[in-house]
Parts: structure tokens; C-alpha cells; sequence
């Protein structure tokens, strides 16, 4: 008989990434438009002389750089590649088959491939408003919750939680069950009532903060994420993870990308202005775009005839523009758009007006 893995593993339905184009524009992963930091560049390439060396097992300097930038115990700090890893380690590291984990409708899909590496199950929150429910989330919690997991804001939907919402979740969270904040996109969030969830994942035993280098930082290629929250989380994720989890032009490069303020405003700004030239323009051709506070849209098209999502996807596609659909969310009627150069931004508002005014 030929060797036969998990059935929990059978069962899982692989993560599709954002498709890619060879000519056109990319606007289906979140990528930031603007590149990376020249910083970055001269880092990496300073380190090329030295690929033959093991990477810094406990990626040292990068969490002492991490610290010092936002104000953290760098002994609380866990790096790894891409914060995908950190989901994963963490199902690894607290999951087991018969356990559950909780998450909102439209909640951001690695949470359920990790748990379902674990054999646990996922528990799926309706949304309201494209949102997460607190309520709703706190009223699926059982004696087999084991994670709750929130990404602050949204992937796919763009929206965020207030953090007084944030911190009646976890008050209402039994102390066994850990919170992890998934912060992603918190750079991008204008927004006076949000916060990443840097405060909380400092004061308390159960919750975890993550956030990646892959979107403001514009360094997706090299896979860098990172967790802070209370030793004890921390200590079980080292436990698990690999040796040399993070290489080393990932970690010299999140150091030099942490000293380049002036590129990461650059992108900030940028994002906000064309966020909202895009939001404006998408909703001016009569289609109807879920407010956004990171950088892409989630766009709503007629559930049938001419103006489909489908239809629309294809169009776009026609023109050289990739952008994603999310079916996979259960949300077959809408796309998601990330914020692409100026150019890139201008072709889906003339394309999507058009495919619009089509009769
Ligand atoms: C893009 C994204 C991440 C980042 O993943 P990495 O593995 O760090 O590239 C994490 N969470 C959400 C919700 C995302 O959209």
C-alpha cells in the first residue's frame, strides 16, 4: 500500500494565492505598489557575499530592531517567516484533533488551513455589516475554544473592529483561550478609534499580536512576520518552530526597512489618496465598494446578468488587470481589488465604468 498521510490533512482544501500577471498589473496579493526601501536593496546586497552562513537562529538584531522601534521586550518577540508561519506554529503548538478554533464569516482563510493541519475545527462567526461580530464570536465559544482569531482589519472585507469591540471580545473570552490579533494592514489605518492590538498583547496572558514586513514594508518575497505577546506564548512558539525559521536577507532586511520612515509615509499617503480616489470612482459607476481602511477594496457586483463579478473579472483580465476573486470566502459576487500604482488605479476606473455603462 503507498504511504497515506492525515485525513485531516486530505481534507484540506489548498490556499490559492493571488494569480499573477506577466504583462499588466498585479493587483491581487496586497502588495504594496511603491516597491521597498532602497534601504532594503543596499542591506541585501551588502549580505550576498554571505549566503554560505546558518541565519541567526534567534533573529537577534531584528527583534532587538523590532523593540526598539515600537517600544517592546524583545524576549517577547517571535519572528518567522511571514506571519502565515506564526499561524501555523501556533496551531502546531496548541491545536489538537477535537479542538476549535473561532473566527468571523469573511475572516482572513489561513486560520482554517492551519487549524485543519491540526485536525481542529473552524467555527465560522456570521459577519454583520462585513464586520465581525463580537457578540456572535463570544456566543460560539465552548469548552473546546482554543484560539480566537481576529484580523484587524479584515482580509478580504477591508473593515476593522474599534478597539473598544476588540476589548469587549477578549473580556468576554474565557483566560484559556487565546486572542491573537492578526494586524497586518495596521499601518495603513487612519482611523482615531483602531488600534493594532500592540497595548493588549503587552497585558495580558492570553493575546497575541502579529504583524508582517509583506504589506507597508512592500517585502513579501522574503517571508517576514512577527508576534509579541506574553512569554509563555512566545516560549511555546520557539519550542516549535524550526531552528533557522527566518534567513538571514529577511531579517537584515527588516532591519533596514524599519529605519526608512520617510518611505513607509511615502506609502501611507499614497495608499490613502488613492484608496479614496478609487472608493469614489468605483462607487460613482453604481457599484457598491465595502469601506476600506487598508489598501484594497472589496467591490459588490449584481448577483446576475451582465454586470457579474464573473463578468467583470474577466474584463478586467482582458485589460491586463489581475485582481482576486474570493469565492473562496463565499463571496462569489464580489472582487477584491488591492491599491495599485496611479496608472494601474486609473485603468480600473475607466474599465470597470465602462463595463458598467455597457448595456
Ligand atoms: C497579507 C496578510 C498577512 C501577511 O501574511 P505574511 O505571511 O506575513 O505575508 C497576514 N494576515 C492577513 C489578514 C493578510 O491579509
Amino acid at each position: 500500500m503507498a504511504p497515506k498521510p492525515l485525513p485531516n490533512v486530505l481534507e484540506i482544501t489548498p490556499y490559492v494565492p493571488g494569480l499573477s500577471s506577466e504583462s499588466g498589473y498585479k493587483l491581487s496579493s496586497n502588495e504594496n505598489p511603491l516597491g521597498y526601501s532602497p534601504l532594503v536593496r543596499e542591506a541585501v546586497e551588502g549580505h550576498l557575499d554571505h549566503l554560505e552562513t546558518y541565519p541567526d537562529g534567534g533573529a537577534n538584531q531584528l527583534r532587538d530592531a523590532i523593540a526598539e522601534r515600537y517600544g517592546l521586550d524583545p524576549s517577547r518577540i517571535v519572528c518567522g517567516s511571514g506571519s502565515d508561519e506564526i499561524f501555523q506554529l501556533l496551531a502546531r503548538a496548541y491545536l489538537a484533533p477535537g479542538d476549535e478554533i473561532i473566527q468571523s464569516q469573511y475572516g482572513f482563510l489561513v486560520y482554517r488551513l492551519v487549524a485543519q493541519q491540526s485536525g481542529a475545527e473552524t467555527i465560522t462567526v456570521p459577519d454583520k455589516d462585513f464586520t465581525a461580530d463580537v457578540d456572535g464570536m463570544l456566543a460560539a465559544v465552548t469548552e473546546k475554544t482554543k484560539i480566537v482569531f481576529l484580523a484587524n482589519p479584515n482580509n478580504p472585507t477591508g473593515t476593522y473592529l474599534p478597539f473598544d469591540e476588540v476589548r469587549r471580545l477578549h473580556a468576554g473570552l474565557p483566560e484559556n483561550v487565546l486572542l491573537v490579533l492578526d494586524a497586518a494592514y495596521a499601518e495603513y489605518v487612519r482611523a482615531n478609534d483602531y488600534s493594532s492590538g500592540l497595548e493588549m498583547a503587552g497585558s495580558y496572558e492570553n493575546v497575541l499580536m502579529t504583524r508582517t514586513f509583506s504589506k507597508i514594508y512592500g517585502l513579501a518575497a522574503l517571508r517576514l512576520g512577527w508576534a509579541y505577546g506574553p512569554s509563555a506564548v512566545v516560549d511555546a512558539i520557539n519550542r516549535v518552530r524550526g531552528p533557522f525559521n527566518v534567513n538571514s536577507l529577511a531579517q537584515i532586511a527588516g532591519i533596514a526597512a524599519m529605519k526608512d520612515d520617510a518611505f513607509t509615509d511615502k506609502s501611507v499617503e499614497f495608499n490613502k489618496r488613492e484608496l479614496a480616489r478609487l472608493t469614489e470612482a468605483v462607487s460613482a459607476t453604481g457599484l457598491k465598494v465595502i469601506p476600506s481602511v487598508a489598501n484594497f477594496l472589496l467591490i459588490e457586483f449584481p448577483a446576475e446578468g451582465v454586470y457579474s463579478a464573473e463578468k467583470a473579472e474577466a474584463t478586467l483580465r482582458q485589460n491586463g488587470l489581475i485582481v482576486r476573486d474570493v469565492k473562496a470566502y463565499g463571496l462569489p459576487n464580489h472582487l477584491r481589488i488591492s491599491v495599485g500604482v496611479k496608472q494601474a488605479n486609473d485603468q480600473i476606473i475607466s474599465v470597470l465604468g465602462e463595463f458598467m455603462a455597457r448595456r
